[in-house]
């Protein structure tokens, strides 16, 4: 399960973002895009397994789910696709498409508690 090993490597990043001696980290954003290969799932999995005894602990992780999209340079389209079984054209049918959106996987913003400003309503 890779997604532990990224969890770890998000929880270092926002560490190393954080300064020294600041408060916990509160909150952490994450955009996830489709084509990433990382599950959601195993990766707020994967946080809550790593986050314990470290700046993190306690924090919050939310994924934004990015969608994917794909440009064929044929047809000068762009087009969205659901999985990596379909980066085809569809209207040319090459496969020779440019995934120009749904591969990242990027830590987009590290809130700590001092920060907070607003209620942080507990979402199931
Ligand atoms: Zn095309």
């Amino acid at each position: 399960m890779h997604e532990l090993g990224i969890a770890q490597r998000l929880i270092e990043t926002a560490v190393a973002l954080i300064p020294a001696g600041a408060p916990p980290v509160a909150l952490l954003r994450v955009q996830l895009g489709a084509l990433a290969g990382v599950s959601k799932d195993e990766l707020l999995f994967g946080f809550e397994a790593m986050s314990p005894d470290t700046s993190c602990a306690g924090a919050r992780l939310e994924i934004e789910e990015v969608p994917a999209v794909v440009h064929c340079p044929q047809c000068g389209i762009d087009f969205p696709v659901a999985d990596v079984d379909q980066l085809l054209c569809p209207t040319c049918g090459s496969p020779a498409v440019l995934v120009m959106q749904g591969k990242e996987l990027i830590l987009t913003s590290v809130e700590i508690h001092e920060t907070e400003v607003h209620d942080e309503a507990v979402h199931a």
